[in-house]
């Protein structure tokens, strides 16, 4: 999977979109920026890349229990998470074009070119020098590599000082001192810098009641912060314990795009661990290790994650890191792993009035626990599993196919059971199979076309095995078994399917990778 490969993002949201997995939200009315449904196929894969999680954090962790808190919250809720008066993106419309950015992204932008500028001259380098070269003497000799890396470094000290301080002015200042063009029309003439909250707003209850002004949550987080001690104290939880939850969230992104990667709304799978203050650290790091190899295990290939960690840190957070993947559009964020100390807990107790603490009796005393949190997308996911199985394939007799190498585990249909006619009793005894085989595993059934072309039907949405049944297997109960990877046929008794089938498709194949 090459970077940067927006070819490859179009195949795969066209590919989404013929083979029933992502539509465009209300299409019949041209769309909603930003906003998607999933399809017959999506949503299977979307339950069970869930399923995947749940059992990894819930099932098969003693210290760990779920909930499912409600999207709308207590409305203060969101003044002590710091969301009201701080959950904010810098924005900057272009005069001419009346297009919106985000002045930061539009920077970061900038910087890239540099970098793009600096790593074309090391490209360059290397062909000329050959075998020769050393890139790290270049890097840190080259005049031109030196000048653009010390412009970067002001850059970035400019923006993070404006960010900081709110200095908005001094954010525009430097969208014109470098000259940033409108990456649409060209034209350099901004407005100024206004600050724009991401939360969505709605009223509840009806205005004559005196209405209230709510928030469609931005993160699944409070919903669990706000239910520490009612999980801690009915389900006899002790420290460390963790809370696990999915569920929507939703936020006013000033550009959303790239498809499923930044929407509007989307899904959240957050964790939630409560640590003895002082231990936070340990249990950070473990939890960097546990999530990295949750991922490693669904096999799309251990070159595709890296870690980032944070340089510059939230207010209340003491250590903080993404896990990226390697998108068609580049590395980018795909989980993120924090540790925010007491800073929730002890703002809803101040907001609240309420006691949010454990007894330790060990200690014999009462403290406020420290978080480390972990909280992955779940559509980013998605489009993770998806843009790596994504596979076109020349066969040997010249054809081609599109195959999606989806972990069988995760795959929306784990068996096609295909009649090789629609007579003769073949799709009575097809059905018949499908009744052995629905209460394990998902079916599909389809008897019209070549069975060719249902192989390579199959093959686009990523299922594991097809079983065709012929006329032999009215004689003798046997059918042809097609694995999708390797495409090959092998004949087995009707009674052994299930097996076989099982052996290639159970989730329990990815869960035991992770003890
Ligand atoms: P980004 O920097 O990409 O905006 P973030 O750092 O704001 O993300 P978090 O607040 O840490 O994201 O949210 C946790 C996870 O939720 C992210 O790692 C990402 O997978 C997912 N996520 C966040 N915003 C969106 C969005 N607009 N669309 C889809 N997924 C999202």
């Amino acid at each position: 999977m090459a970077n940067n490969d927006d070819n490859l993002l179009k195949k795969i949201v066209a590919h989404a979109k013929e083979y029933g997995f992502v539509f465009p939200s209300s299409e019949i009315y041209d769309g909603l920026s930003a906003a998607y449904d999933y399809g017959q196929n999506g949503v299977q894969l979307k339950n069970n890349l869930k399923e995947y999680w749940w059992k990894a954090m819930v099932q098969m962790n003693e210290e760990i229990v779920g909930i499912d808190a409600s999207i709308f919250m207590h409305p203060t809720t969101w003044k002590a998470s710091g969301h009201v008066d701080a959950f904010n993106d810098p924005l900057i419309d272009n005069k001419d074009s009346k297009k919106r950015y985000r002045a930061d992204v539009l920077i970061e932008d900038y910087i890239a070119k540099i970098e793009g500028k600096i790593n074309k001259e090391v490209a360059k380098a290397t062909k000329r020098f050959g075998d020769d070269f050393d890139k790290d003497q270049f890097i840190a000799t080259n005049p031109n590599v030196l000048r653009n890396k010390e412009k970067i470094v002001s850059i970035n000290e400019r923006m993070k000082k404006g960010l900081e301080s709110g200095d908005l002015e001094s954010i525009r200042q430097l969208i014109i001192d470098l000259e940033i063009a409108d990456p649409i029309s060209g034209s350099k003439n901004w407005t100024e810098v206004r600050q724009f909250n991401l939360m969505f707003s709605t009223e509840m209850g009806s205005v004559a009641d005196g209405a209230n002004t709510i928030y469609l949550r931005p993160e699944t987080a409070q919903g669990i912060f706000v239910n520490y001690l009612n999980v801690q104290k009915t389900g006899r939880m002790r420290i460390p314990f963790g809370i696990a939850q999915i569920g929507k969230a939703f936020r006013n992104e000033i550009i959303a795009r790239q498809f499923i990667f930044r929407m509007r709304e989307f899904e959240q799978m957050e964790m939630q661990f409560f640590v003895k203050p002082g231990e936070e650290m340990e249990w950070y790091n473990k939890w960097k290790n546990t999530r990295i190899n949750w991922h490693k295990a669904l096999g799309l290939g251990e070159e595709n994650y890296r870690f980032h960690d944070h340089l510059n840190l939230a207010h209340y957070a003491n250590a903080a890191c993404d896990i990226e993947f390697n998108f068609p559009m580049g590395f980018k964020e795909l989980e993120g792993i924090h540790s925010r100390t007491d800073f929730d807990l002890k703002a809803h107790e101040e907001h609240s009035g309420k006691k949010l603490q454990f007894f330790d009796p060990v200690e014999n005393k009462n403290y406020v626990p420290y978080v480390v949190e972990t909280s992955i997308g779940l559509d980013r996911l998605f489009l993770a599993v998806l843009s790596s199985a994504y596979t076109e394939e020349k066969l040997e007799d010249g054809s081609e196919r599109v195959v999606l190498r989806i972990p069988a585990a995760l795959a929306p249909n784990k068996v096609a059971i295909l009649p090789l006619t629609k007579k003769d009793g073949l799709p009575e005894k097809a059905r018949e199979i499908i009744d052995e085989l629905k209460y394990d595993f998902t079916c599909f059934y389809e008897e019209k076309d070549a069975i060719g072309k249902r192989y390579r039907r199959q093959d686009a949405i990523g299922t594991p095995y097809c079983v065709t049944v012929d006329h032999q297997t009215l004689e003798d109960n046997t059918v042809t078994i097609r694995d999708r990877d390797n495409m090959l046929q092998e004949r087995i008794s009707i009674s052994d399917l299930g097996t076989i089938i099982g052996q290639k498709v159970d989730i329990k194949h990815l869960l035991k990778q992770l003890n």
